[in-house]
């Protein structure tokens, strides 16, 4: 459970000293709106937030809120944010970054991440392209889908990210869309109470490079699978979700609490890293400072 403050946490608290730079009617608007509306409802302070990422368009996202921020390496968000997490407990940390960061160059670490079950969240901003690099055939894009990669067609299939999700032991598996803000805010806000990773697919239209996954296409092609009456407690119809055909499934998959990996580290999970003693003199302490920072 993330820590919450006594004073009142409004949207504006979360708002970043950048005004985004993305293109204008890019999907990532939405998910940074709902994650600052999300964090806001919960009243949790911007000084406990630590958001990581990787590289692309989406990756720049840490640049716009007002938490604490990390702007990585591409794919290497999560060894990052689980670092931090380890270290400092006390902070909720959040992860994001676009498809082909975490789907592609970065989905080892992403499988490790979600069976590993450090409690923290981490969000894809799934665009199925690209953008950064001007529309190139990404991870989630459709097969047969052209790209200035694959002029003539996709030949391979797209990752499924849910069915990935679930069969890698995560703890908390959500898909939702940028463009339906409603449901989202209460996904990311179940992600973010929820103990252990919590792993949120999340639509997000690239309006310039992706002229099949827009919006329009969302909102025609989704239903929410809570409303359709899904037991979110069970693996099994999860799976059936997530590899439904036709219309596409957006909602809370699957949800089971376990222990998290940090835990049983008891040295740390009873005094982080952060509040220990550096078992070092304060000269050397100053020399290795004025060494290393
Ligand atoms: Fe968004 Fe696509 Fe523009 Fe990148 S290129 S900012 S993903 S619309």
């Amino acid at each position: 459970m993330p820590e919450t403050t006594d004073r009142e946490i409004t949207v504006k608290d979360f708002k970043g000293h950048i005004n985004p730079d993305w293109c204008p009617g890019c999907g990532d608007f939405g998910v940074l709106n709902v994650l600052q509306r999300s964090l806001a409802e919960m009243n949790i302070a911007p000084e406990n937030v630590m958001i990581v990422s990787g590289i692309g368009c989406s990756s720049n996202l840490p640049g716009f809120i007002n938490t604490y921020g990390m702007h990585t390496l591409h794919g290497r968000s999560l060894p990052i944010a689980q670092g931090f997490k380890l270290a400092n407990h006390g902070m909720h940390v959040i992860a994001c970054g676009g498809d082909g960061d975490g789907l592609g160059i970065g989905v080892g670490h992403l499988i490790h991440s979600m069976r590993r079950n450090v409690d923290m969240t981490y969000i894809i901003m799934d665009n199925s392209i690209y953008g950064l690099t001007t529309g190139q055939t990404s991870p989630t894009s459709g097969f047969n889908m052209k790209t200035k990669s694959t002029p003539f067609g996709n030949p391979e299939l797209p990752v499924n990210p849910m069915a990935l999700a679930i069969s890698a032991g995560c703890s908390f598996v959500a898909r939702g869309f940028s463009g339906n803000p409603k449901q989202l805010v209460e996904i990311y806000k179940a992600a973010i109470q929820h103990k252990g990773f919590a792993f949120i697919d999340t639509f997000s239209p690239c309006v310039t490079f992706n002229k099949v996954n827009t919006a329009q296409y969302y909102r025609e092609n989704t239903y929410d699978i809570q409303e359709d009456g899904h037991d979110s407690s069970d693996m099994q119809a999860a799976f059936a979700r997530a590899m439904e055909d036709g219309k596409i499934g957006t909602g809370i998959f699957y949800q089971k609490e376990r222990p998290t990996y940090e835990e049983p580290e008891k040295e740390t999970f009873d005094i982080p890293l952060v509040d220990q003693p550096l078992g070092v003199d304060e000269n050397l302490a100053a020399e290795l400072n004025a060494q290393f920072l």
